[in-house]
């Protein structure tokens, strides 16, 4: 059997550690989960039946500020997936330098399978259950798979009404209108084309002769696809979770999306105006996708796409993990030995949690940002953080995982430190 999620996420910080003086202390408090909350959630279906549904919040670390953290919703979410994710989010925030700590949530659930009145039931039934555990400087929830603007407003609306004041700056990812912000639906994706572009001009590669691939056709996916294309990329392949198309001289990003938004599908096709017909391509599986010849793959689906047993078949020079955990550890060190370059989820997903963060601000300022200033201050902060982590995979020699790891677990290190370790007593004096 293989390694659970979290121990595998584990591994990442056990091989930065062996690059960093932090203290005993600090690397044990590193290694648990501050709190952990498990809740059933009672949900009245249309047709009169009471079900229950599972849900999960988890505040990994709260050092560097309240925790902050995704909802997601899937049939596969459980405790170890979401304490992963927690934990992923705790070095995303420090690896960015937001004043964060890390948190997740989810409910299992297909919520494929529920009208739009029970998924709202469901939702409000969720902030019920986990109202006492956040709050604006305790614990603040965002979009993750299967979740949107739609949701995070009913579930902010919510917390509003059980606290009796309006709380915007409990979740981000909101509906404009309700305290959202500009520029967060296409964060992660923006997030991950600033770190792309900065990376290939690093590695001297041009757009027009730079092919691409990408699994997961979501907010995430079909975003950074669009953005790749219309900076002159070749999109070769994309796939969703029914399968994947793939068209070696391109497809037509722009018309997949809007066939995608009407017919639930994707299919190669180029449309004109509301009318889109089918262009010539092959149909592939994901396991495919992930083994074309291309130069950038971007998995922005689920984790453990990339495992020990496909990892040799990968032949993508660079994989921009646009998803949280694509490639688990073991195929992390295959993917190492073919030379392929690995930027990893804590780096390149950060958009979505840094574009948070300034409609937190926002929301409590009152002051509202200009999408150009929302992308500037995030393109100079992904691009700041980018440079930072290539240069120490540089001086030290390690991959740029570890790189990251390492400019994360420098600021963790330091401000459990500052709160107080054996350390800090015995070697500080006044
Ligand atoms: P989404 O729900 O909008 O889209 C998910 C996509 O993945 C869909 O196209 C779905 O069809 C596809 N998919 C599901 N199972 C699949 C499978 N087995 N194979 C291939 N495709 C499959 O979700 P999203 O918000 O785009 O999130 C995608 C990834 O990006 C997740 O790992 C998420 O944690 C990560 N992420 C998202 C954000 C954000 O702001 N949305 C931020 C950081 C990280």
């Amino acid at each position: 059997m293989g390694l659970s999620l979290f121990s595998d996420a584990s591994t990442r910080l056990a091989q930065a550690l062996k690059f960093v003086a932090i203290s005993d202390d600090a690397i044990e408090h590193l290694k648990h989960p501050k709190a952990s909350l498990s809740v059933s959630i009672p949900v009245r279906m249309d047709n009169g039946s009471l079900r229950f549904f599972q849900g999960y919040r988890v505040r990994y670390d709260d050092t560097r500020g309240p925790t902050k953290g995704g909802v997601r919703y899937h049939p596969g979410v459980n405790l170890d997936e979401v304490q992963s994710l927690a934990f992923w989010m705790t070095f995303k925030c420090a690896a960015l330098n937001l004043p964060y700590g890390g948190g997740k949530g989810g409910i299992t659930v297909n919520p494929k399978e529920l009208s739009r009145l029970e998924l709202e039931r469901l939702s409000r039934g969720y902030i019920d259950a986990i109202a006492d555990f956040i709050g604006p400087d305790v614990d603040i929830l965002a979009p993750d798979m299967y979740t949107n603007q739609m949701i995070m407003g009913w579930m902010m609306d919510q917390y509003s009404i059980i606290k009796r004041q309006i709380s915007p700056a409990v979740v981000t990812g909101k509906p404009i209108t309700m305290g959202g912000s500009v520029g967060r639906e296409s964060a992660t994706a923006m997030g991950a084309f600033f770190v792309i572009e900065r990376m290939m001009s690093k590695l001297d590669r041009h757009p027009s002769n730079t092919t691409v691939a990408v699994q997961g056709f979501g907010n995430a996916g079909a975003t950074i696809a669009a953005l790749m294309a219309k900076a002159g990329y070749k999109v070769v392949a994309v796939s969703d979770s029914q399968g994947g198309i793939y068209a070696k001289k391109g497809l037509d990003i722009p018309s997949i999306r809007q066939y995608k938004h009407s017919s639930r599908s994707i299919q190669a096709v180029y449309c004109a105006g509301t009318v889109c017909s089918v262009v010539e391509h092959e149909v592939i599986t994901n396991e495919q996708l992930l083994a074309l010849d291309v130069d950038i793959l971007i998995p922005a689906a689920l984790e453990n796409q990339i495992t020990a047993t496909n990892a040799p078949q990968i032949q993508a020079k660079y994989i921009f993990e646009v998803a949280n955990g694509p490639i688990t550890s073991e195929a992390d060190g295959i993917l190492d030995q073919k030379g392929i370059m690995v930027f990893p989820d804590i780096l390149i997903n950060a958009g979505g949690v840094t574009v948070s963060y300034f409609e937190w601000v926002q929301n409590r300022s009152g002051l509202y940002w200009t999408l150009e200033e929302v992308n500037r201050r995030l393109q100079e902060k992904m691009v700041t953080e980018a440079d930072h982590i290539w240069t120490i995979s540089q001086d030290r020699s390690t991959s740029l995982r570890t790189a990251a790891y390492i400019h994360a677990l420098n600021r963790l290190g330091e401000a459990i430190e500052a709160k107080g370790t054996r350390d800090y007593y015995a070697n500080k004096r006044f």
